[in-house]
């Protein structure tokens, strides 16, 4: 029996690719020419090297990643990014500028005051996060070890469109929830991370692209030779990744998800496709005043469409409804309330247009 599957809004862990998911299925018994499952295979192994040799090339190719950047992936989601960064990045005596747009960047401050001074460029907490900064509004401080930005807030639905100007700032980002959604200039930044579960695979690893230097000059700090092991950049580097006994299956899956991908034609060829879904939800949230989307026009995120009802019944029973019309996921967080639609890169136009049809019934129905 052919199994149905639903539209999945969910934040994360989200859609795959369908083409991914049934490569996956096909050779889960025993991976073709090798005779065992990819669950079962040692990290070791020639096979599994070949799988993470592909899956950081793939990587590498998809944003032109250049050869003094090392791409590592790495445990502990995100969430242990917004740690280790400063751990490894923010000696004592020094201070760091973080950018607030949101509750991801939000949390990355608080683990990074336990480790140093933090300055605070920019938070619009009292508008309760609905948009990026303007150029005028960024309070850097010359001299910080880095400037800090969550370049998609996924709970707000706040999005960069454009790095802004930083200076001759190192800047790391957290790209957890739009990273490979549009072309990235691998090149302007210090460190990008991101954890897998959004847009690039099953949750399990996190992708860390970081520039060589960063990781030499992690080591130069007092401190470094305290942490654990497992919280140095510098462990991994060399390791690739193969330090202690890395999430095979999250990696080979999302090997597959960047082999796809690559095959749609790249980051150009997956833009296009995300403008084109996002401006469909958009414009019909804006189309009659019954819905009103929660970020500001220019700070919409493309991947996270956050947006209200004209009282909370409705939107209770509008998540109900949808879930019903195999719809799922669409209950907003709870700090932002309303709705929330994730339409990351896996996550087929022909379930935005199903959504947009539903909004428009459901308006006549209760509008
Ligand atoms: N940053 C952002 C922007 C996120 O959306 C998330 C997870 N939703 C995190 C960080 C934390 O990621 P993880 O759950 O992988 O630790």
């Amino acid at each position: 029996m052919a199994l149905e599957r639903i539209f999945n809004f969910a934040a994360g862990p989200a859609m795959l690719p369908v083409p991914a998911i049934e490569e996956a299925q096909r050779d889960l018994l025993a991976l073709p020419g090798v005779g065992m499952s990819v669950l079962e295979i040692s990290h070791r192994s020639k096979t599994f090297e070949a799988i993470i040799g592909e899956c950081e090339a793939s990587v590498r190719k998809l944003a032109n990643v250049p050869e003094n950047y090392h791409v590592l992936f790495l445990p502990g989601g995100a969430t242990l990014q917004f740690s280790m960064v400063p751990m490894n990045l923010l000696p004592a005596g020094s201070w760091a500028d973080y950018v607030v747009t949101g509750s991801w960047s939000e949390k990355a401050v608080k683990e990074a005051k336990k480790v140093g001074a933090v300055n605070i460029a920019f938070t619009d907490k009292a508008e309760n996060y609905v948009r990026v900064p303007r150029a005028d509004e960024l309070k850097l401080t010359p001299g910080a070890a880095y400037v800090h930005l969550s370049t998609n807030e996924t709970i707000h639905g706040v999005e960069f469109h454009k790095l802004p100007d930083l200076g001759s700032a190192v800047v790391v980002a957290d790209t957890s929830s739009h990273m490979f959604s549009r072309p990235i200039d691998a090149t302007k930044y210090g460190v990008i991370y991101a954890g897998a579960q959004k847009n690039l695979g099953p949750a399990g690893i996190t992708l860390v692209i970081i520039r060589d230097d960063l990781v030499k000059k992690a080591a130069e700090n007092k401190a470094y030779a305290t942490l654990p092991v497992m919280l140095q950049y510098g462990t991994h580097v060399p390791e690739k990744s193969l330090y202690n006994t890395p999430p095979v299956f999250a990696i080979y899956m999302t090997g597959l998800a960047m082999k796809w991908l690559l095959g749609l034609g790249g980051l150009g060829a997956i833009d296009k496709i995300n403008e084109r879904k996002a401006n469909k939800l958009y414009a019909e949230i804006d189309r009659s005043g019954f819905y009103r989307g929660h970020a500001a026009k220019d700070s919409r995120s493309r991947m996270n469409v956050t947006f209200r009802l004209p009282n909370e019944d409705l939107e209770a029973k509008f998540a109900k409804e949808a879930k019903a019309a195999g719809m799922d996921g669409l209950k907003g967080h709870r700090s932002v309330g309303g709705l929330r639609a994730s339409i990351y890169n896996a996550f087929p136009e022909s379930g935005v247009d199903a959504l947009v049809g539903f909004m428009k019934e459901f308006e006549k129905k209760n509008g």
